[in-house]
């Protein structure tokens, strides 16, 4: 005897309420629509590979229940797919029960329409316009004004081979990474804003991982899925800035690794910017990461003196502004935290220049860096910080600038260039200088020694703090 397929499924969905929280049931459930029942095989038609692929990875056991409990212990679910904003369907892609559970993606293809277009949902399919389309992209990132150095070598090449010919080369995904202000954000905006240029009818979308994440979040509770499915299987270039945001958002992470996977599938060009290299990221599923390696990694070091020097000149040129010789270098030497601490510095001296008509010497650029890099303080000279660390520790200066290598003499010497940098405007090689003529390498391996000790170790901590105490009543004294 046939039964009504309506029925078995009203009763299905009885059931699987039961064991989905309302949003999910809405989101994933709501949406099936039962075709057929034949002998004890229900099949039912979902609205897109993805959404097929989702119900295989995480409704299995609550889709088992329902229909053996609705159809019998043998009883089967097929699947169809349909992908296809008019009426021509698949096969049914089909999953057997019981030895058919998990995620079977050879089962699985993505299906093509008539015209050979993907598209994605029967129910809510918008084909985006290329030239309508909010890309977020800010047109003030260009190849032309991104400064080129051994620091980013690689990752602008690879950069522009992608901007040239997207979704073609074997840098797919492209991931960028690199520390604070190294520019990995300005590169991948030029890309995009290239490809824009270049080649219009491409749709081109940058999200950093936040809207990414909200987005998703929004459509979730808005019963939206479809929708955001829609919007991002159609782009043809995605960027996404600040992955490692990612980590520990199991449920982000499984809707980009499924638009990842369709994107790359189809031939889609990806890129990704983070803050580490993949292997270094944390809280990733694994699968998530070995997609990351798949295409290039290449990284963005700190610049060094002279892409840096170029980056002021190339700034305070676009703007129009003249900076003399002496004080861009002054900048470059001074300003070792990142560049945007530098885009900072440059904005305001730009601003004095332009609108208090301050001509930009050393004397304005100095007070302008004192105001912005916070902590630096001028009045506290290297003299004092070497004396002061030395008679707390009970060592002579002598000891503190010469070769000695003893424990005792080292900590006290690593405190005092960890001050030195905090408390002086002096670049880590000028500090080095004031210890003996040792380089910029052994400052820096100073201040991590002396901030992984604070962490380690309580005494040594208190002993920081109390040198912190009296430096600053220095500090504080001299104004
Ligand atoms: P990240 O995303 O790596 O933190 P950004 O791309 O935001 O860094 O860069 C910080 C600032 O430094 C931006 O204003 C950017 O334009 C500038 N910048 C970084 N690298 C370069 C470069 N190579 N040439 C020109 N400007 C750069
Ligand atoms: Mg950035």
């Amino acid at each position: 005897m046939e039964v009504d397929c309506g029925t078995v499924w009203n009763d299905c969905l009885e059931l699987i309420r039961e064991n989905v929280d309302e949003q999910n049931f809405n989101t994933w459930f709501k949406p099936i629509v039962p075709l057929r029942t034949e002998g004890d095989i229900l099949t039912i038609q979902v609205p897109s590979q993805f959404f097929y692929e989702w119900l295989e990875e995480h409704y299995v056991p609550v889709l088992k229940k329902a229909i053996h409990t609705t159809l019998g212990p043998n009883s089967r679910l097929e699947y169809s797919v349909v992908v296809d904003s008019g009426n021509q369907r698949n096969p049914p892609v089909s999953v057997n029960y019981p030895n058919g559970s998990g995620f079977k993606k050879s089962n699985a293809q993505v299906q093509l329409n008539g015209n050979g277009n993907e598209d994605y949902s029967p129910f809510s399919f918008k084909p985006l316009n290329p030239q309508t389309v909010n890309s977020r992209l800010n047109s003030n990132y260009s190849f032309d004004n991104f400064v080129e150095g051994d620091c980013n070598r690689l990752a602008r090449s690879a950069g522009v081979a992608v901007a040239k010919k997207p979704g073609v080369t074997s840098f797919n995904p492209l991931m960028l990474y690199g520390g604070v202000g190294v520019g990995k954000t300005h590169l991948v905006q030029a890309i995009g804003n290239e490809i824009k240029k270049s080649l219009p009818d491409k749709i081109v979308l940058y999200v950093d991982q936040n809207d990414f994440t909200n987005q998703f979040l929004n459509a979730l509770q808005n019963h939206k899925m479809q929708e955001f499915q829609n919007f991002y299987l159609q782009v043809d270039l995605l960027i996404l800035d600040d992955v490692q945001f990612l980590a520990g958002r199991e449920k982000t992470q499984e809707i980009f690794f499924h638009i990842f996977n369709q994107l790359h599938q189809s031939g889609k060009q990806i890129i990704m910017t983070s803050d580490c290299a993949p292997r270094d990221l944390k809280g990733f599923q694994e699968r998530l990461l070995s997609r990351f390696k798949w295409g290039l990694t290449a990284d963005l070091q700190e610049p060094d003196f002279e892409t840096k020097l170029a980056i002021i000149h190339n700034k305070m040129e676009s703007d129009g502004i003249e900076i003399p010789t002496e004080v861009a270098e002054y900048l470059a030497y001074s300003v070792d935290t990142n560049l945007r601490d530098m885009e900072g510095v440059l904005n305001s001296l730009i601003f004095h220049a332009t609108l208090l008509k301050k001509e930009i010497d050393l004397e304005l650029a100095k007070e302008v860096l004192k105001n912005i890099v916070k902590e630096i303080q001028s009045d506290v000279s290297v003299d004092f910080i070497q004396k002061t660390v030395g008679e707390y520790f009970k060592i002579d200066l002598e000891l503190m600038k010469g070769k000695l290598k003893k424990r005792e003499i080292v900590i006290p010497r690593q405190v005092a260039m960890y001050f030195c940098k905090r408390y002086t405007q002096l670049t880590l090689a000028l500090i080095g200088q004031n210890f003996g003529g040792r380089d910029h390498s052994t400052v820096i391996h100073a201040l991590e020694s002396v901030e992984d000790m604070m962490k380690t170790d309580a005494n040594f901590k208190n002993s920081v703090d109390e040198l912190t105490k009296k430096l600053k009543m220095r500090i504080s004294g001299s104004h």
